[in-house]
């Protein structure tokens, strides 16, 4: 190649100047979280050497030390960082820092579109990779030299504004990469070597290859998660946390266990304080690396855990998988499913002393991640009783707000309860204004109340809880026991005449009822309309319906009961002799009342204008 084929000018691709005209511009305060990410990524290039190294042989200088090298240059007014890792080609060069690759950065680009909140703190929730260097430099230089044998050894250099420009560059050279930055004149500090080796001093013993400031060992290397609780603080651990999840948070709660049997396992797992889900921005990737003896094995690898965790953060480190498992095999691996299945049994389990410890910190997590939970008990058979155990419901027995869950419900069930009852629909008032739970208030039995829109299809995969059947409080399943304790108002309609109005309803309202039937459960409503065994639930409807709007949904199949004791059903049984006409209308528009408290009509007109007709006829008759 000539040499002005070897030189390219190229501008950043839109995304990276947009970033980056916010990294320059911004006032974000934490500048110096460009050395964490430097370092970072100087350390996974080398993990990414060590790796290849395990099936490539011809590897371009192969006895270079495993180090990272930063020297700083107060005259000069630079700071340099150097790795002997993997390196970049040219194609990569133009790849990695010309382009948005990685998840992070376009997570932040997207969550600035998106979002109404300042960017600086966005920036610290995100961390912005190799370009948090122009927080500090107006000129970066990249010399890289890629692992590969036959590879160009070049020079990246960019202002951070007009583009970047990629050359082959002369001299001395290296395997790997360094970074060198020409700092701004209000970022001289970062030219000190006190300044620096305070801040590599937080987190660098993480890094599990040394770092040498100014050819000094800044770093021991630790695994933490390797040791006892006892020997490690509060800050070590959520420095690690941040370190290893690359988070700006502290963690909510972690997990730092050891096992031998049935598999060796040292696992320091966190669970976050934010959610980004909740915040639109699509599903997180999973966080938790794979280590054998405190060498990186994969650091995000699939089937380590259920998808359904893919919130946790961490560690798991076994000395049974071997080194150079691939990470196809590692699906397929026994060893891995077993790391799996304890681990998440672990976890369920320290979650479940948490939510008894402090359940107000319980709460707040089962807020933001309980999402994750209702995803585990419908996607994985394995843990599903251990999952159904943490959910967090509200119920007719705690205040609005206060939750409790099954196993608490079991310790106040009625003796011989066999059922767990629950209602859903959108919120706690509608519930309690509906027909169903007075028959169950009556008798004292608590019925839980499930708001989300996912519940209903949570709850007909779970099925059951402790062997005690969940069932639906508008279920015409339901059999309540006739209770004389029970006040209740008003005669009781004789049999024939209910046997009648019963026919009369059934016939008036034709294929919109499957069954009409004077039950005990209700106490001050007239009627309720039931979902049979086989019908699908208002919940389940508005689910099809939100997914596929065009969609057919299951026709609307119900089973009337009609209140015995209630003088509207009294009255309508006389007026079907007195006053046919008024009868008709007042037989519809029960069933439409009840369909409307059911959160089953899907058609409000007629009964807004049956509801006039009804008025005019009780105006005209008083
Ligand atoms: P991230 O490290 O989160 O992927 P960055 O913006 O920091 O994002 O870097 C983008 C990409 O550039 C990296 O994914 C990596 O492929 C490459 N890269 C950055 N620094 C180095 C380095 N020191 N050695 C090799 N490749 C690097």
């Amino acid at each position: 190649m000539s040499e002005t084929q070897n030189q390219e000018k190229r501008e950043f691709q839109a995304e990276v100047s947009q970033l980056l005209d916010i990294v320059i511009n911004s006032l974000y305060t934490d500048k110096e979280i460009f050395v964490r990410e430097l370092v970072s990524n100087a350390s996974d290039s080398l993990e990414k050497l060590r790796h290849t190294q395990l099936t490539e042989n011809d590897v371009f200088e192969p006895d270079r030390e495993m180090e990272i090298h930063i020297s700083t240059d107060e005259e000069a007014g630079t700071i340099t960082f150097e790795d002997f890792g993997i390196g970049m080609t040219r194609d990569e060069l133009h790849e990695n820092l010309g382009t948005i690759a990685h998840s992070g950065s376009k997570q932040f680009v997207k969550a600035l579109e998106e979002s109404q909140q300042k960017e600086n703190s966005l920036i610290g929730q995100f961390g912005v990779g190799f370009y948090s260097a122009f927080m500090v430099a107006d000129e970066v230089e990249v010399f890289t030299h890629s692992w590969k044998t036959d590879a160009e050894h070049l020079r990246w250099v960019s202002d951070g504004k007009t583009g970047y420009e990629v050359e082959t560059a002369e001299g001395d050279q290296h395997r790997g990469t360094k970074v060198v930055l020409k700092l701004r004149e209000d970022a001289k500090e970062y030219a000190e070597e006190a300044r620096i080796k305070g801040i590599l001093e937080s987190y660098s013993s993480f890094v599990s290859f040394p770092i040498l400031l100014n050819g000094e060992r800044t770093n021991k290397i630790e695994a933490i998660w390797r040791k006892q609780k006892s020997e490690v603080s509060d800050e070590e651990y959520n420095e690690f946390y941040k370190f290893t999840a690359n988070a700006f948070d502290d963690p909510r709660y972690r997990m730092h266990f050891s096992s031998d049997a049935p598999i060796e396992i040292n696992a320091l797992l966190f669970a976050p304080t934010e959610n980004t889900e909740l915040w639109g921005m699509g599903q997180m990737e999973p966080g938790v690396s794979l280590y054998c003896k405190n060498i990186l094995i994969d650091d995000k690898p699939e089937g380590l855990l259920p998808e359904w965790l893919r919130f946790l953060r961490g560690v798991i480190d076994s000395a049974d998988i071997p080194l150079n498992i691939s990470r196809e095999s590692m699906q397929d691996s026994t060893l891995v499913r077993k790391l799996n299945r304890v681990v998440t049994k672990r976890f369920l389990k320290f979650l479940n002393s948490q939510a008894q410890d402090d359940p107000e910190k319980y709460k707040d997590f089962f807020e933001k991640f309980g999402r994750f939970l209702k995803e585990g008990i419908v996607s994985d058979h394995d843990h599903k009783e251990g999952l159904a155990k943490l959910l967090r419901i509200e119920s007719s027995m705690t205040e609005g707000g206060e939750l409790t869950g099954f196993e608490d419900y079991l310790t106040r069930a009625k003796d011989g309860q066999d059922k767990i009852y629950y209602l859903s629909a959108k919120d706690r008032s509608t519930i309690e204004a509906g027909p169903y739970l007075e028959a169950f208030k009556a008798r004292g039995i608590e019925v839980l109340y499930f708001y989300d829109a996912v519940d209903d299809y949570l709850l007909q995969n779970l099925r059951e809880f402790d062997g005690k059947s969940l069932v639906s409080a508008d279920s015409a399943t339901v059999e309540l026991d006739e209770d004389d304790s029970i006040e209740r108002d008003g005669e009781i309609l004789g049999e024939d005449d209910v046997k009648s109005l019963s026919e009369y309803l059934q016939e008036e309202l034709g294929d919109r009822v499957e069954k009409v039937f004077a039950g005990t459960r209700l106490v001050n409503s007239p009627v309720a309309a039931l979902t049979p065994e086989n019908g699908t639930s208002a919940q389940m409807r508005q689910m099809m319906q939100a997914m596929n709007p065009d969609g057919d949904v299951p026709e609307v199949k119900v089973e009337l009961e009609i209140n015995p004791r209630h003088s509207l059903v009294h009255s309508l049984a006389k007026a079907r002799e007195d006053n046919p006409e008024l009868a008709k209308l007042v037989a519809a528009q029960l069933l439409d009342n009840a369909l409307l408290n059911a959160g089953l009509l899907d058609d409000r007109k007629d009964l807004v204008s049956r509801g006039f007709d009804i008025m005019e006829a009780a105006l005209k008759k008083s």
